[in-house]
């Protein structure tokens, strides 16, 4: 395939994966229900006024009431301690009616974060950051995996592109996303590299991937040069743009709808990767927002389902 100023990307939407992979869970829970007399049960905690933090919390929540699985929001204050919220997450392994524990990250400074993470119960971790599920996945035997990677996996699985035997390129090894997807996609006999900011002329490494994967925290750093032509992109990052002139040089045909975003309420956002330039040169990409992130939450419901059943030994 030749990149050319008319070809125009396929979009990988998320909202339908996210959709199909949440009807199914709805589905399990009611006969889980029904056959079992089981509601599983998420357990969130938030720590802090975090805006960022409470809007993906409140999504989780809301997922769980769309599903049927039964949740509760612990709110603590910012002030903390890692002592106090030791005590809530020692209080949640021993309430037998919780299944998934999830402590929202980041926490605030003061908090020992890897103490926090490595106390929760690895048969209720959801999140799958646990040490326990971390080994278990790199060691090709996963039992919880992280919600963003899994999520990943499912939408190439439902846009039916093929992961044996291809090219992958992660571009960033944080643990929860670069390294697990990582796991992931060797698991699935990918050939895979992983890529970092030490990485020697990264343009050469990410344009041999047939699968880009981007989770680097840039706006828009992932250029045209960066994708071989006729690859999947997905797109992992986040970023706030507030600047006008930025919009317009990433979001080409949408960069009018995206001023407006900014002008209402002071920014859109944008992935890792450059959207307008991607658009002429990959195959396939997931949009920001509408990709990655709405899978993130499909996949915490369907954990939440595998603690629930697993636990009870379903
Ligand atoms: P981290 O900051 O933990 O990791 C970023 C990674 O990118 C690091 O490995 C870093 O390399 C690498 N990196 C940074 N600069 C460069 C560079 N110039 N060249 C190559 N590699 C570089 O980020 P996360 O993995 O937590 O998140 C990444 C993005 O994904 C963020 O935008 C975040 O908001 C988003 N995100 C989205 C989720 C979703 O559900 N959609 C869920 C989680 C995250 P090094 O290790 O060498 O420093």
């Amino acid at each position: 395939m030749i990149a050319t100023e008319t070809h125009q990307a396929e979009i990988l939407d998320g909202r339908l994966a996210a959709a199909q992979i949440k009807g199914e869970v709805a589905a399990e829970v009611t006969a889980l229900k029904s056959k079992h007399g089981v509601t599983p049960r998420l357990a969130a905690v938030l720590v802090g006024d975090d805006t960022a933090s409470a809007v993906y919390v409140r999504n989780k929540i809301r997922a769980c009431e769309e599903v049927g699985i039964a949740s509760e929001h612990l709110a603590m204050p910012a002030s903390t301690t890692t002592e106090e919220l030791l005590s809530v997450v020692d209080a949640l392994n021993r309430n037998n009616d919780v299944d998934g524990i999830l402590v929202q990250l980041p926490l605030p400074k003061q908090i020992d974060d890897s103490v926090i993470i490595e106390a929760i119960d690895p048969a209720k971790d959801v999140d799958a950051f646990q040490p326990t599920n971390v080994g278990l996945l790199a060691m090709g035997r996963p039992r919880f995996v992280p919600c963003t990677p899994a999520g990943i996996i499912e939408l190439l699985d439902r846009n039916q592109i093929e992961i044996t035997g291809a090219n992958a390129c992660v571009v960033g090894r944080s643990q929860i996303v670069g390294r697990p997807v990582a796991s992931l996609l060797l698991q699935r006999n990918a050939t895979v590299t992983i890529c970092h900011s030490q990485t020697r002329n990264l343009p050469e490494v990410t344009r041999q991937a047939d699968i880009l994967i981007a989770a680097i925290g840039r706006p828009a750093f992932i250029r045209g040069d960066y994708i071989r032509p006729g690859a999947t992109v997905i797109d992992v990052g986040v970023n706030k743009v507030t600047d006008v002139d930025a919009a317009r040089d990433y979001f080409g045909h949408e960069a009018e709808k995206r001023i407006e975003a900014i002008t209402k309420r002071g920014y859109t956002l944008v992935g890792d990767v450059h959207p307008a330039e991607a658009d002429r040169v990959a195959g396939k990409r997931t949009p920001v927002p509408g990709g990655v992130g709405l899978l993130t939450v499909a996949m915490l419901m369907k954990n939440t389902l595998q603690a629930a059943r697993w636990r009870r030994g379903l």
